[in-house]
Order: structure tokens, then sequence, then C-alpha cells
């Protein structure tokens, strides 16, 4: 989909809001007070009326959308930026875009559009043999006036994340060793060390067939998970054994550093799950803004 192609499907409020309906139509409502799925649109009121008890459900309510001032057009260009920008958008840039006075209901909507990728992409694990790492990303300063700043790992401007890349071996010539990249994750971890790293791999993955790492003490006990390969990188051989970890933490860094100036540690999953969810459908082109928009209208108790 082009910014044209966009602009005349979704161009006005009127558009999306049709759109919406449609959409909230197919999916189906559930019934707040008896749970009866069976409803009658009221075209007039623009309200979906229960079957059973008539308990009556407006067109955001039980959605994402829901408690939101914004206008449907605003939701649907955000969607559509958020996920044709390859790199992002920050919530200063959307709030020029939208020409909207206020930063944080934009502020606001972007973390729900992100906590429903977080939510899409929790559903996914990784499979077969697996590079990991650990990376540090920048994030916005949390020193107190009279705290000392400390270096390195415990630094109160890093904070840890987790990076795990389906990564197989398909031949032996080719760019990056032969390895094709899969699905990738990247989730924040809070401390250091063997434990925290293990747990968070358990979190991510199902059926391991083997894993590659570093050679850092923190990935020590990763043996017990699946067969383990340790090497000691070095810049010259990171392109055989960790191809791919290079090159999706060069392009965090990038994104984070060059669009959103100070991420809050507290947001920093938000961060990775919408950068995370890009990345693993990247091949979708223009489809994964309707995919977006297609989980959008699940049921909120459903996405938190
Ligand atoms: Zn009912």
């Amino acid at each position: 989909m082009t910014h044209l192609e966009f602009f005349t499907l979704f161009g006005t409020e009127q558009q999306c809001k049709a759109h919406w309906i449609e959409l909230r139509k197919k999916q189906g409502v559930i019934c707040k007070k008896c749970g009866c799925q069976k409803h009658y649109w009221l075209s007039k009121k623009e309200q979906f009326q229960c079957a059973k008890c008539r308990f009556r459900t407006t067109l955001r309510s039980g959605t994402i959308f829901d408690s939101s001032h914004l206008p449907y057009r605003d939701w649907y260009i955000a969607m559509y930026l958020m996920t044709s920008s390859k790199k992002g958008i920050s919530a200063l840039e959307l709030q020029r875009q939208l020409g909207r006075k206020r930063y944080e209901p934009v502020w606001c909507l972007m973390h729900k559009i992100r906590d429903l990728m977080a939510y899409r992409e929790d559903q996914y694990k990784l499979n077969g043999e697996i590079e990991v790492d650990e990376i540090f990303i920048r994030v916005a300063n949390t020193l107190e006036v009279d705290e000392k700043l400390q270096a390195g790992k415990g630094s109160q401007r890093q904070a840890t994340a987790i990076i795990a890349i389906e990564s197989s071996k398909e031949n032996d010539k080719g760019p990056k060793g032969g390895k094709r990249m899969g699905y990738v994750k990247v989730q924040p971890i809070k401390g250091h060390g063997a434990i925290v790293a293990k747990r968070a791999l358990e979190k991510m993955t199902e059926t391991l067939r083997k894993i590659v790492s570093d050679k850092g003490h923190e990935f020590g006990t990763l043996s017990t998970l699946a067969e383990h390969e340790a090497v000691l990188s070095t810049q010259e051989n990171n392109d055989e054994h960790l191809p791919w970890i290079g090159v999706i933490t060069a392009n965090i860094k990038r994104a984070f550093l060059g669009i959103y100036h100070s991420i809050k540690r507290e947001n920093l999953a938000r961060y990775l799950a919408e950068f995370c969810y890009k990345v693993n459908r990247r091949k979708f082109g223009m489809e994964i803004f309707e995919r977006l928009l297609n989980i959008s209208v699940l049921p909120k108790f459903v996405v938190n």
C-alpha cells in the first residue's frame, strides 16, 4: 500500500469509521453483561444491542480504542505510519502529522498500539537453532540528585535486554555464514547472570535444537535447554557464529538513538515489541498494517 492508496481508502473520518464498523461486525461483539455473542446493529445509534439482554455496546467499547477521544482517522494514520516507517516514528512527529495540540493522548495511543504488538509477539515462540546475546540499550537517566552514576552493566543509563534469533544454516557459502534469519525476540531483563538469562530464554522459546552464544558466564547454564555452542567471539568470527545478532543489535541501536531520544526504562519492553513486530513481519509488505488493524478489534481483556 502506498501513501496515496492509504489516503484514498482511509483519508476521512467517515471512511475509517465505516471500515471499523465492518471490522467489529466481522469480529463479533461479546455482551459485557451476559456474555451473549449475538448482537443487532442499531445503525441510527451506531451501537450493538445484545439479542438476549438488550445491553448496548458502543463502537469503541471493549477494544483498544476504548476511552480514547481521538478520531478513528488518527488511530488509522498512527497504525499506518508506525507499520510503514522502517525505523519508527516518534510521538512528537506523529503529533505534528496529526495536527494535535496535545502530546499526551498521542503518546498514549502509540503505547496502546505497542501493547497490541507485544500481545501478538508473545504468542510466538522460537524454535530450532538460535543465536543468543545480551545487549545494552541507553535509557533515560533515572539518576537521583545526589546519586552517583555507576559505570558499565549496572549503570542507571543502561538497560539490559536479551536477544534471541532463529538462525539456521542453509548452505556453506552465502552471506552471514550461510545462515538464514527467522523469528527475532528482544526483551528487557532485570538483573544479570546465568539464572536470569536462562529464565528469559525459557519464556521465549519452545522446541530448541541448538543455542549459539558467546562465552560469557551469563550463558553458562544454557546446555540444560539444548545443545549449546559457546564461542569466544571476536570481530572476525562473529559473522560466522552470530551473524544476525550483530545486524539486529545495530538496527535497534540506530533506531532507538535516532528516533526516540530518551526511552524510559519502564517503557523499553514496548519499544522492543514494536521493533520485533516489524522485523518479524518484514516480508509482509503493507499487509502488516491490515493485520494490525484486524487485531485491534480484539477484546481489550485479551490484549491486556
Ligand atoms: Zn447481554
